[in-house]
């Protein structure tokens, strides 16, 4: 009998699962990659989440594996899909910002395409410039709205009806509808949701309108002991979210710029209405409002995404698909959801260095399984080239993710990841900085300011408490700093620290009006 354990993965009995014979050489199984835009792990409730309940994600880790430490090694959206189609961290894939990406270069869709796969890009794409590598591609231009939606593709653009993400997956299932069956395919379908400014369709909406949400313990974060970088950013969930955010209707007879003005102004007190009677909020009271009606907004957003994939599942499994397709589930990086008072990403900080990662290969990953290997995102094209029998590519930075989901962990694998965040200034003011994240410490340099932050993640996972002065912690941070200097080199990203400052000038933003 299964049963559902403390953390809602299905345990099964260990006689129950025998692995399939074949490797993924001879398999060559299909491919399904399924990613949202800024789904933080903890609001998924195979991991744990506090805020909601994601049956349909989960169901993948139930069916397979869940991944607890894959992360991104920059965290935001263009430079992180960059990474996930080269194998390359930003500083050998030429976007560590919002540049435009160069589809000349090579990437796993094209190496998989050229090994006979059929491959398809649906969705949310980001870069810049059109999809190379890929037989069909449908995607949104810039970041794409969430209502009525237009997308483009090789012939053109068509404006649909309907909220994103069902349409993206609407389109998900008519392109494997109508793929060549005479090939495996590899599928990446890209949900807009649940980015920025969250707006959900009605249906979810109404599901968590007036919904109370638990607060982070650290919503109220003073800072106390960190750098400046905290003190400093514009991401703050109480200072800086906009009307527009808050889906605050504007007063009558604004239009044009005045209207995007208010739009954009972050309210220092709010009117509304409870039970017929009006009132001003202010203060705490404000406070508490703007984090609900944030993660209000952005649970529906994510509840449908959830919905959809369901839907994905289930018309996989009734079209004979379920066997030999390899279907993830993951998002292009973490997001902060009211942890150290923040609302996005950039930070090196768990809740955006985390990306939420699940897999369901029937037969060949245990049902159930976790792994606690650290993963970067650069590990997802060899882990898709793997699968389809091919070798990784020397220049590529990662490493196939499949012996891990098979039970034989590689010796060797990594116990450190590098991670570097590139865009200052930029939005929400967010520091550069690089660092590194060990199974046990993170390293964290904030390079233009000289100034370091070091936690010890078994004692404090909330990372509250900076150890880069404390004698005790000496020791431990000058083994850290040797490290992150040998991944910096192993990694080819050739600036020092401290002595000789990196040039950020070799890092220009593209002259693109389009946000990640
Ligand atoms: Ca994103």
């Amino acid at each position: 009998m299964a049963s559902i354990s403390r953390r809602g993965i299905l345990a099964l009995p260990l006689f129950a699962w025998r692995p399939l014979a074949g490797s993924s050489s001879t398999l060559r199984p299909n491919i399904l990659f399924i990613m949202t835009d800024d789904h933080a792990s903890q609001a998924m409730s195979c991991y744990g989440s506090r805020v909601n309940q994601t049956p349909n994600l989960d169901r993948i880790a139930h069916e397979g594996i869940r991944m607890d430490r894959v992360f991104v090694t920059n965290s935001i959206c263009t430079p992180s899909r960059a990474t996930i189609l080269t194998g390359k961290y930003s500083h050998m894939n030429g976007v560590p910002v919002f540049n435009r990406f160069d589809g000349s270069q090579p990437t796993v869709q094209k190496l998989l395409q050229q090994a006979g796969y059929y491959t398809a890009m649906i969705g949310k794409w980001h870069l810049g410039s059109n999809p190379t590598g890929f037989d069909d591609w449908n995607i949104f231009p810039g970041q794409g709205v969430y209502n009525d939606p237009v997308l483009y593709d090789k012939d053109g653009s068509t404006q649909y009806k309907g909220y994103a993400t069902d349409i993206v997956t609407d389109l998900t299932i008519e392109v494997l509808k109508n793929r060549p069956k005479d090939k495996p395919f590899f599928v990446m379908s890209h949900h807009k949701a649940p980015h920025r400014e969250w707006t959900p369709d009605e249906k979810h909406r109404k599901q968590f309108e007036g919904k109370h949400i638990p607060e982070p313990a650290n919503l109220r974060d003073d800072y106390a002991g960190r750098t400046d970088a905290l003190h400093e950013q514009q991401q703050s969930v109480f200072r800086d979210l906009t009307r527009r955010d808050l889906k605050i209707a504007p007063p009558p007879g604004l239009t044009g710029i005045e209207l995007a003005r208010w739009w954009n102004a972050k309210p220092s007190e709010v009117e509304i209405e409870v039970d017929g009677v009006r009132q001003t909020l202010t203060g705490k009271a404000l406070d508490d409002w703007k984090y609900q009606r944030y993660m209000q907004d952005y649970l529906a957003c994510v509840q449908s995404v959830d919905d959809n994939t369901g839907r994905l599942l289930d018309w996989l499994d009734a079209s004979g698909l379920r066997e030999n397709t390899v279907v993830i589930y993951t998002s292009d990086q973490g997001f902060f959801l009211g942890e150290h008072g923040l609302f996005d990403k950039r930070f090196m900080y768990e809740e955006s260095l985390r990306m939420p990662f699940v897999a369901r290969w029937p037969g060949h990953i245990r049902p159930g399984s976790t792994s606690p290997a650290i993963g970067i995102n650069c590990d997802f094209a060899p882990t898709f080239l793997d699968l389809a029998g091919l070798p990784t590519p020397g220049d590529m930075q990662g490493r196939s993710f499949v012996p891990l989901w098979t039970g034989h962990k590689p010796a060797d694998w990594r116990h450190a990841m590098y991670y570097r965040y590139y865009h200052d200034p930029g939005d929400h003011n967010t520091r550069a900085h690089y660092g590194i994240r060990t199974e046990t410490h993170k390293l964290i340099y904030f390079w233009k300011k000289n100034q370091w932050e070091c936690y010890d993640l078994r004692s404090d996972p909330a990372e509250m408490r900076n150890i880069y002065n404390d004698a005790a912690a000496q020791p431990v941070v000058a083994a850290l700093k040797a490290e992150l200097l040998r991944l910096k080199k192993e990694l080819k990203d050739d600036d020092q620290y401290a002595d000789k400052q990196p040039a950020d000038t070799s890092y220009v933003a593209a002259p693109s009006p389009k946000k990640n």
